[in-house]
């Protein structure tokens, strides 16, 4: 009787617990936010910038956010005397997280134009740019824009450069290739996939200066330039100093310095082979990838315990805990942990009203979609040995509580381990989802390797090496563990 006491107070606790992490947390990231002062270093400003855009902001190999964008705001904020803190998001979803009130302020080098207008305030245009077409160092057929008809071009989700080529298939039959970045998409044409790509010219020039193999037939288009952004009718202080800095900056000459520092030089940037790659970045790789662990083990670790909760009311006599674990179940495993990762991250804190960090979202993606998975393990193994062996167990006279204890989950928990394990893999591949809102994990720092260095084909190869390492060490370490505690 007292064990079957015990497991109804764990799944109370879980639940608790379950609910905790869902509803509690977010409140205590809403509460530390909005009490202080902003611009402080205890509320400092989130900004997002998009990370992988050199010469206007990427990280170096120091893990420092550096570049056009990120000196200015740098700049900007010590002459105002407010704090930032950098919020890395590649531009489509930095445009939703600025939209979502995620984030205060986005610097990516971003264009005015009257569509954006509409939804955010800019700045005073801080940098003059615009769309250029680039196409393979060897290519000679495409001159033109009239030469693109039948071709396929490349495009960055969200950016001007995607809305360009828009409108050119009003009059071309162009096919699009969309990206979220601009190093894969430029490699996209460097292998053949597209032929030409649209991005901003400073971008594209300082790419090819580095080294990458494309070429600029045309001039780039005119009347393009960047601002500041903040969300429509929201921190209208961080916009004017903004403006106040930029003319300060401008005027004491940090403003040309700064370009100078990333334009002027003449430097060319030295391709990385596959060793040299692995020798200057190992550091970052490491973290990326501690990152990864870190998530799937707190993700793991929460969705085992939530996952077990559900498994039994799976499994229970109870119509009504089975009901409540089928539609957990069938919203998450309908729902593409994609979607999940962006319903969380922008829809959550825009409903609710309140700022979530991207790891926390990226825990709660992870847990809540692996707790549905493994629930159907857990019902999967109960019900593999419960039918008769339950029935015997009870007509001993024991209750329903004992019986599970005593008979039907020592051989269930064996039952289920292979599959945990799986699970615990799929867990950890899945992390790599989690890039896109941001969070610098394996993958996440591969890009922004690749983002600096033009690397894509070896930086594949080497991130594929590292995952499939890892998991093979774990694989066998479970399996290990695994031998022990059926022997035991
Ligand atoms: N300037 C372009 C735009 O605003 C591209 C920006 C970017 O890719 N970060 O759409």
């Amino acid at each position: 009787m007292r064990k079957g006491k015990r497991i109804h107070s764990f799944i109370l606790y879980s639940i608790l617990f379950a609910l905790f992490m869902g509803l509690g947390l977010p409140t205590v990231v809403q509460a530390s936010e909005s009490n202080a002062k902003k611009g402080t270093a205890q509320n400092p400003y989130i900004i997002t910038t998009d990370i992988t855009y050199p010469p206007f902001e990427f990280q170096n190999d120091k893990k420092e956010y550096v570049g056009i964008d990120a000196d200015i705001i740098n700049a900007i904020a010590k002459d105002q005397g407010f704090e930032i803190e950098f919020r890395p998001l590649n531009f489509s979803a930095g445009l939703q997280a600025l939209e979502a009130n995620q984030v205060d302020g986005m610097i990516s080098a971003m264009s005015i134009n009257p569509e954006r207008e509409e939804s955010f305030d800019f700045s005073d245009p801080y940098y003059e740019a615009g769309t250029v077409m680039a196409i393979s160092e060897n290519n000679k057929e495409i001159q033109s824009y009239d030469d693109l008809n039948g071709k396929t071009v490349a495009v960055k989700v969200g950016t001007t450069g995607a809305t360009f080529v828009e409108k050119l298939q009003e009059k071309y039959s162009i096919k699009v290739n969309q990206f979220e970045d601009s190093a894969t998409m430029y490699q996209d044409v460097v292998s053949g996939h597209s032929d030409a790509v649209f991005d901003d010219y400073p971008v594209m020039a300082y790419a090819i200066q580095q080294g990458l193999k494309l070429q600029l037939p045309l001039e780039p288009e005119k009347g393009d330039v960047y601002g500041f952004a903040v969300n429509k009718g929201q921190n209208a202080e961080l916009l004017d100093m903004f403006n106040t800095g930029l003319a300060n900056i401008k005027e004491d000459g940090t403003y040309d310095n700064i370009i100078d520092q990333y334009l002027d030089s003449d430097e060319k940037g030295s391709q990385n082979g596959f060793f040299a790659l692995i020798q200057k970045n190992w550091r970052e790789l490491l973290n990326g990838l501690s990152k990864t662990l870190l998530l799937t083990v707190i993700s793991f670790a929460i969705a085992l315990l939530f996952g077990v909760v559900l498994g039994f009311f799976a499994a229970s006599p109870y119509a009504i805990l089975r009901g409540i674990s089928r539609l957990y179940v069938t919203i998450m495993r309908g729902l593409p942990m994609l979607v999940l990762a962006f319903f969380i991250y922008f829809s959550i804190p825009e409903l609710l009203n309140i700022k979530l960090t991207a790891f926390i979202a990226g825990v709660a993606t992870l847990t809540l979609s692996s707790a549905a998975y493994i629930s159907e393990q857990v019902r999967g193994g109960i019900e593999a040995v419960s039918g008769g062996q339950l029935e015997a167990a009870r007509s001993l006279g024991m209750s329903y509580g004992k019986s599970m204890v005593r008979v039907v989950i020592p051989q269930a928990i064996k039952i289920m381990i292979p599959s945990l394990i799986n699970q615990f893999v799929i867990t950890l591949k899945d992390t790599s989802i989690l890039s896109i809102i941001g969070i610098v994990e394996l993958t996440q720092a591969g890009k922004i390797i690749i983002a600096r260095t033009y690397s894509s084909g070896s930086m594949w190869i080497i991130i594929g090496l590292i995952y499939i390492l890892i998991i093979t060490f774990l694989t066998w370490l479970s399996t290990f563990i695994e031998r022990k505690m059926i022997n035991a």
